[in-house]
């Protein structure tokens, strides 16, 4: 039994009063709030086991090692990867698809080749191919998007072929909502001998990945999406791939042996890592995937699509509410246009009565600009929203359209 008000009392924030009222925080998608326990795991290790991980040979360090290796397995097991070295620690999402485009990218992309993205791709998974593909002269494909939010298949059929070396695709938008059909995907871009990268911000926040049944060549995750903390993402890339990549950054733990004439390099993954890894928030996030687990990926996933419906059924109570992305494999993200409010005035009186949603272009301008806006209202869902979160939305919408009449 998924009790959401029991988990809620995980999350200290959330138990918080603004103006003497409760608060209804619906801006997951850009940023989770993060469990006791993940906030617990923080203050215990620099409080008890804190020291520079992978360098000293004392107590606290190989415990430190120790946790961080350990959280690494966690990442790996989460994401079914077949060996820890698959996995790198990166700052975020952004880094772990800049390393790729970079790194892969710089090696692998010549002109006549072409890097294939969808148009629903958010600016990380964005601009670190337009930039490659300008350095490295190779064509900057995009396939497109339906009316409704979802990948246009034809399109995509279309617009891949030999000369394709990549494929970055969302597994689920931060503006359509839509969970895209990925594993489709791999399987006919590998036809054609064209490699994926999976962009699973969205989708690991709320479902189960298993890297080696999609058989993506790399993926990429944000801990602070996953109710872990900031400061740290994930890289997974196959092992026989990652190996051929020459290193990203230079530095401290990322290499073998080091002569003032020459340098060789670590093994993966730490040949990726350079620099003090973020230790702390690596052991943060370990314990935010566990919480995602104990409490069970279907029953978030469930949890979550029951308020999917819910808002569905409530917004027709709104004339003038258009939602943008409406695919019938849509998760909890919920653009709207209300009557052309602009969603800055929307999210004024939206803010008064204590009801916290993102405005703006989500970092997806090229999509927000498709469905044919500049700018959007977004609500978005996590595995501690109520229906009572959406009650409030929706009252404060009302109050916004009298305020605006
Ligand atoms: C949040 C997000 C990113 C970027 O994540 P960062 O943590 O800012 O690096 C990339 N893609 C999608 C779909 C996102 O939602």
């Amino acid at each position: 039994m998924y009790d959401v008000y029991e988990i809620r009392k995980d999350f200290p924030l959330l138990a918080q009063k603004f103006n003497h009222k409760p608060f209804a925080y619906l801006d997951t998608s850009a940023s989770a709030q993060k469990p006791q326990i993940v906030l617990d795991a923080l203050v215990k290790t620099y409080t008890q086991n804190y020291a520079n991980p992978h360098r000293g040979a004392y107590y606290l360090a190989d415990m430190m090692t120790e946790e961080y290796e350990k959280a690494r397995e966690t990442v790996r097991q989460f994401i079914n990867a077949k060996s820890a070295e698959e996995i790198v620690f990166t700052r975020n999402a952004t880094e772990s698809i800049n390393l790729v485009a970079s790194v892969w990218g710089t090696q692998n992309l010549h002109t006549g080749d072409e890097v294939l993205i969808s148009q629903a791709e958010h600016h990380a998974n964005l601009v670190p191919w337009q930039q490659i593909c300008q350095k490295t002269g190779a064509k900057f494909v995009i396939f497109k998007v339906t009316d409704t939010g979802d990948f246009d298949m034809a399109d995509f059929a279309d617009k891949l072929s030999s000369r394709t070396k990549i494929v970055a695709i969302s597994a689920m938008s931060n503006v359509l909502g839509t969970l895209f059909p990925v594993n489709e995907i791999i399987r006919i871009a590998h036809k054609q001998g064209a490699k994926v990268l999976v962009d699973a911000c969205q989708f690991a926040v709320h479902h189960q990945i298993d890297v080696q049944n999609a058989d993506c060549d790399f993926l990429a995750f944000s801990a602070h999406k996953t109710y872990g903390p900031t400061g740290i993402g994930v890289l997974y890339g196959k092992a026989e791939i990652l190996r051929s990549m020459p290193p990203y950054q230079y530095g401290g733990d990322m290499v073998d042996t080091v002569t003032f004439e020459q340098t060789t390099f670590a093994d993966i993954p730490a040949r990726f890592e350079a620099g003090t890894p973020a230790g702390v928030q690596a052991i943060g996030m370990a314990q935010g995937l566990k919480y995602m687990q104990k409490l069970g990926l279907d029953n978030i996933v469930a949890h979550e699509q029951n308020l999917v419906e819910y808002t569905f059924a409530r917004f027709k109570e709104l004339q003038g509410l258009k939602v943008i992305g409406t695919s019938a494999h849509k998760g909890g993200v919920f653009c709207f246009d209300f009557k052309g409010i602009h969603p800055q005035d929307l999210s004024f009186v939206l803010n008064k009565e204590n009801v916290f949603i993102r405005t703006g272009h989500h970092c997806a301008q090229p999509i927000v600009n498709r469905m044919g806006y500049t700018s959007l209202a977004r609500a978005s869902f996590g595995l501690y929203t109520t229906k009572e979160d959406i009650d409030m939305l929706i009252d404060a919408l009302k109050k916004a359209e009298k305020f605006f009449a």
